[in-house]
This record gives C-alpha cells, sequence and structure tokens, in this order.
C-alpha cells in the first residue's frame, strides 16, 4: 500500500466498500433475509453513505462491534475482521456500480441473495472470494468501466488480533486494581 493510496475517512458523503475476512465456517443469521452460510474466506461489501458524517461516521460504526443490529451487513461482521475500507468521494452514488463489478470479478461468489440490496434491484451487495481481493484490480475495473469515476482510495480496517489482544492486554494492566473489603 503506497501513501497516494491511503487517506484517513472524513466527513464527506460517498461509497465504499468493506474487505472482510472470515476465519471460521459458521451459520449466521441475518435479520429477516435468512441465513448465510459463512466459509473462511474474504467477503467483500459495497455501500454508501450520503446521511450525516458521510463515509467517516458510517465506517465508524462499521468497524463498532456493540451495537444494535439493523442492517445486513451488521450480523455478518459481528463474526468477523474488517480488513480494508475502499472508498470514494465521488457525489454519484456509485454502490450499485460497484456491486455489479465486484460480481464480475474473477472469483466472485453469492454468498446470499439479496444481501444489502432490500432497497434496489442488484442481486446482492455482498461477494465472497476465497482469495483476498485486489484493491488495484478493483480500481481498474472500475475505471474501464467509468472514466469519469471520482478518486477510489483505500484505508487499513481494525488492527490485526494479535495487535488487539495486546491492546486489550495492556487496557487491563492500567485498569484501576480492584478493591477488597
Ligand atoms: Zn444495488
Amino acid at each position: 500500500m503506497t501513501a497516494a493510496d491511503t487517506s484517513p475517512l472524513g466527513s464527506r458523503p460517498g461509497t465504499y466498500i468493506l474487505v472482510l475476512e472470515t476465519r471460521k465456517a459458521a451459520v449466521i443469521p441475518v435479520g429477516r433475509l435468512g441465513s448465510l452460510r459463512a466459509c473462511p474466506g474474504f467477503y467483500v461489501y459495497a455501500g454508501s453513505a450520503f446521511g450525516p458524517g458521510g463515509v467517516g461516521a458510517r465506517c465508524a460504526r462499521h468497524l463498532r462491534l456493540v451495537k444494535p443490529l439493523h442492517w445486513h451487513i451488521d450480523y455478518l461482521r459481528s463474526r468477523s475482521r474488517i480488513l480494508e475500507i475502499w472508498f470514494t468521494y465521488d457525489a454519484i452514488r456509485r454502490e450499485h456500480l460497484w456491486a455489479s463489478i465486484l460480481g464480475r470479478s474473477p472469483g466472485a461468489g453469492v454468498p446470499l441473495r439479496g444481501f444489502g440490496a432490500s432497497d434496489c434491484t442488484c442481486p446482492t451487495h455482498l461477494f465472497h472470494f476465497a482469495a483476498r481481493p485486489s484493491f488495484l484490480g478493483f480500481r481498474r475495473r472500475v475505471r474501464r468501466i467509468c472514466r469519469a469515476h471520482g478518486t477510489i482510495s483505500r484505508t487499513r480496517g481494525e488492527v490485526n488480533a494479535g495487535e488487539r489482544e495486546a491492546v486489550a492486554g495492556l487496557r487491563k494492566l492500567n485498569a484501576p486494581l480492584p478493591r477488597y473489603g
């Protein structure tokens, strides 16, 4: 990842992709849509955030684990790790274009029809890949189809599991000692 590819998420509206990793097979209930039979690998979800706080606020919500489960993606997110976020501040809502490009990418599978697509005619906004999907490959495909598209950048998702444990351990060490008696 080069410096030009990375950018902190701001409060501007735009379209984003979450690249998630699932390590264990699991059957994940997804609200009224049914169950997602998750298998180890990578899940890629396309969404957009044109409300208050834009892409930054929406992705901060996706990163939080403790929250009411509202969107389809919340159910999968609670059982997986966000590796990367790809995003654009293009003024046009690009999530449906992105979903269709993802669906035609090599190795794309449709784990559950209708996922994230309650309000549109896309078959799904979630795709499964056995191998980690390529940001540069995706950006190339978008540019080939849509020359007027705004810049697409990416940023890191969660810290890795080892780092997370280390941070949790430090928090425990720094916590005040329990008082007895
Ligand atoms: Zn759609």
